[in-house]
């Protein structure tokens, strides 16, 4: 069996006073619970470090929502690989849309970034997702196949890479989609995966997210093929994240 694990990725929220959720979270989570899930909170760059060392024995880890391709030089602004494992960080979120969005990644970069994840001992948490308008175009499965293909490089085994599905219009809109249509893009990339990474891809996990809430955390988790959840907005309070993590 997959051990499900359970992101939060804070995108750009929180400040230092965001310590206080953070303690809430680790008073709330049981080692019964911590044996079960793999609990993980993905805090802005800044406040790596500092959460890092709040987090102790193997309740909770600390990952990173970002990082670039080279190990150093002129990036003005960047973090490497490297800089964020040196703050405390155990892995990176690699591809979310709103980087693919934001700053016109491509599948190709967000391979790079997956490698250069591993190159630093960083677990790669590597998001794809369709849009809207290609879901509603009939083009979901064939388009999350073609960001799996392109984001995910050769060397991925079940240790080094998660997968994060994340329908870029469910994220933030309290939109999600049926259980059904969750199985059947899981299923594909179940499929998908293990053809091109035999048992590495067999064992991997594949995390749902998009307007996760502790109302609707079990019926997704329920899901064959769905390993855990990347939550955004429902990770922020640790009251809803627990209420997350109490499905599991
Ligand atoms: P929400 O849970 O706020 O919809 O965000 C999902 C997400 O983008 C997590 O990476």
């Amino acid at each position: 069996p997959i051990k499900p694990m359970v992101a939060g990725n804070w995108k750009m929220n929180g400040l230092k006073a965001g310590q206080a959720e953070l303690h809430k979270m680790l008073a709330g989570i049981s080692d019964d619970l911590a044996d079960c899930v793999d609990v993980m909170i993905c805090p802005p760059a800044t406040l790596i470090a500092s959460f890092s060392e709040k987090v102790t024995g193997n309740v909770m880890a600390i990952g990173a929502q970002d990082c670039h391709a080279a190990a150093s030089g002129a990036h003005t602004g960047d973090l490497s690989a490297g800089m964020i494992a040196d703050a405390g960080a155990k892995a990176v979120i690699v591809g979310h849309s709103e980087r693919r969005t934001d700053h016109g990644e491509t599948d190709a970069d967000v391979n790079a970034k997956a490698q250069a994840a591993w190159s630093a001992g960083l677990v790669a948490i590597i998001c794809v997702g369709e849009t809207e308008a290609e879901r509603k175009a009939g083009e979901a499965v064939a388009v999350v196949e073609r960001q799996l293909a392109g984001s995910v490089p050769d060397g991925a085994t079940a240790q080094n890479t998660v997968i994060a599905y994340e329908p870029v219009w469910a994220i933030g809109t309290g939109l999600t989609p049926t259980a059904g249509d969750v199985a059947e893009m899981h299923e594909a990339m179940r499929v998908d995966l293990a053809k091109r990474l035999g048992a590495e891809g067999s064992a991997m996990r594949l995390l749902y997210g998009g307007s996760v809430k502790p109302g609707n955390a079990a019926e997704l988790m329920a899901v064959d093929n769905v390993d855990g959840a990347l939550v955004g907005g429902g990770s922020l309070k640790a009251d809803d994240f627990l209420g997350i993590l109490a499905a599991y």
